[in-house]
């Protein structure tokens, strides 16, 4: 069996190059889904119960991105949630998840009457027979954006693309909260798969979505410059006040919040009362306050990161960047070592 070279955002660093930008206000975060669908901030917020309703999805619209509201609850409640969503921010765009079995064409349906103008496929393992059919029914039927996922490999991307995907979620088993690979052994290190479903010709239309393992703005910034069109990201935004949920104050007076995978125990009892494969994990997170907070220092970061490959928007970055792998020393000395003495 032959193997191949398996990256992960924490073995490279982009490699700083000449700039003429004065001032980080110059570097333009714009990013397309479509012709349609222009967004300031190329950020996604997960479809997670923890993570995006209305609430979260409306203050990702504010700051430049998006939400796409979950779906593990039923169609009525899905739907006012989006309503909601229209009464908080009316201009908002509307995405939410629906899944590729049961009741996932007449949940898809109501909520394109709801205003979706974006419809995302959300399953564990995208790269399957019943997405085939799904995405195909939705395409025949409805002429919103589909985004669909999630996959780890180029072949995968394609096949998604090729059954009337335009956007595709890419990275299986590498979000915070997971522990697929534990559990099956099976997935890719998220930058390769970057790496790989960006290298795709189909790629030119169809838009690539970096979806968890985003640790820090320096991850945002490699998932761009591997050929990200999109972050998603839980994790980052977890704990802040407009996800879902309760602050949970501890005795030593700390709050957090929880922040839970959804193939988790807990949130599978919580959407389903039963478990088949667990693979993911539920836990707390301290409470970070407002998102647009969190959003406003991704930002900066994501700038100063296109700035040091003296790049004013994401295309450019993209043709600029150029990737080194590290060595664990390299790792070592990436992070602010005089912590860790
Ligand atoms: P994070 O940003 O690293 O926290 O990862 C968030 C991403 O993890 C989501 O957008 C999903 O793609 C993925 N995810 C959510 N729940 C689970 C789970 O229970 N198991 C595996 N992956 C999950």
């Amino acid at each position: 069996m032959k193997l191949d070279k398996c990256l992960s955002y924490d073995d490279v660093l982009l490699v700083p190059q000449y700039s003429d930008i004065k001032t980080r206000k110059e570097v333009d975060l714009s990013s397309k889904l479509d012709d349609s669908l222009t967004f300031s901030l190329p950020v996604i917020s997960s479809p997670m119960d923890t993570v995006t309703e209305s609430h979260m999805a409306a203050a990702m619209f504010r700051h430049g991105g998006f939400g796409v509201v979950h779906r593990y609850n039923t169609i009525e409640e899905q739907v006012k949630l989006l309503q909601t969503l229209d009464k908080l921010e009316p201009s908002s765009i509307k995405a939410a998840a629906v899944g590729i079995s049961g009741d996932y064409f007449e949940r898809a349906s109501e909520l394109v009457n709801a205003g979706a103008q974006i419809l995302c496929l959300d399953v564990a393992h995208g790269h399957h027979v019943m997405m085939k059919s799904a995405l195909k029914a939705l395409r025949q039927n409805f002429s919103v954006h589909l985004m669909a996922g999630n996959v780890a490999t180029k072949e995968g991307f394609e096949d998604l693309a090729a059954w009337g995907a335009n956007s595709v979620r890419c990275n299986i088993g590498g979000g915070s909260i997971c522990s697929t690979r534990v559990q099956t052994g099976h997935g890719m290190p998220g930058l390769q798969t970057i790496l790989d479903c960006a290298d795709s010709p189909l790629a030119q239309d169809v838009k690539v979505i970096a979806d968890g393992g985003l640790k820090s703005s320096g991850d945002i910034v490699k998932a761009l410059a591997a050929g990200a069109d999109f972050v998603m990201v839980g994790s980052l935004l977890a704990g802040s006040i407009e996800t879902p949920g309760r602050i949970i104050v501890a005795k030593d007076g700390s709050s957090h919040k929880i922040y839970r995978g959804m193939a988790s125990k807990s949130a599978q009892n919580s959407w389903r009362n039963k478990t088949s494969s667990i693979e993911g994990v539920s836990t707390t997170v301290p409470f970070k306050g407002p998102v647009g907070d969190i959003l406003e220092e991704l930002a900066v970061g994501v700038r100063s990161g296109l700035s040091y490959s003296g790049s004013r928007s994401i295309t450019e970055f993209q043709s600029k960047a150029k990737f080194v792998i590290q060595t664990s020393a390299g790792q070592f000395e990436s992070a602010a070592h005089i912590l860790r003495r």
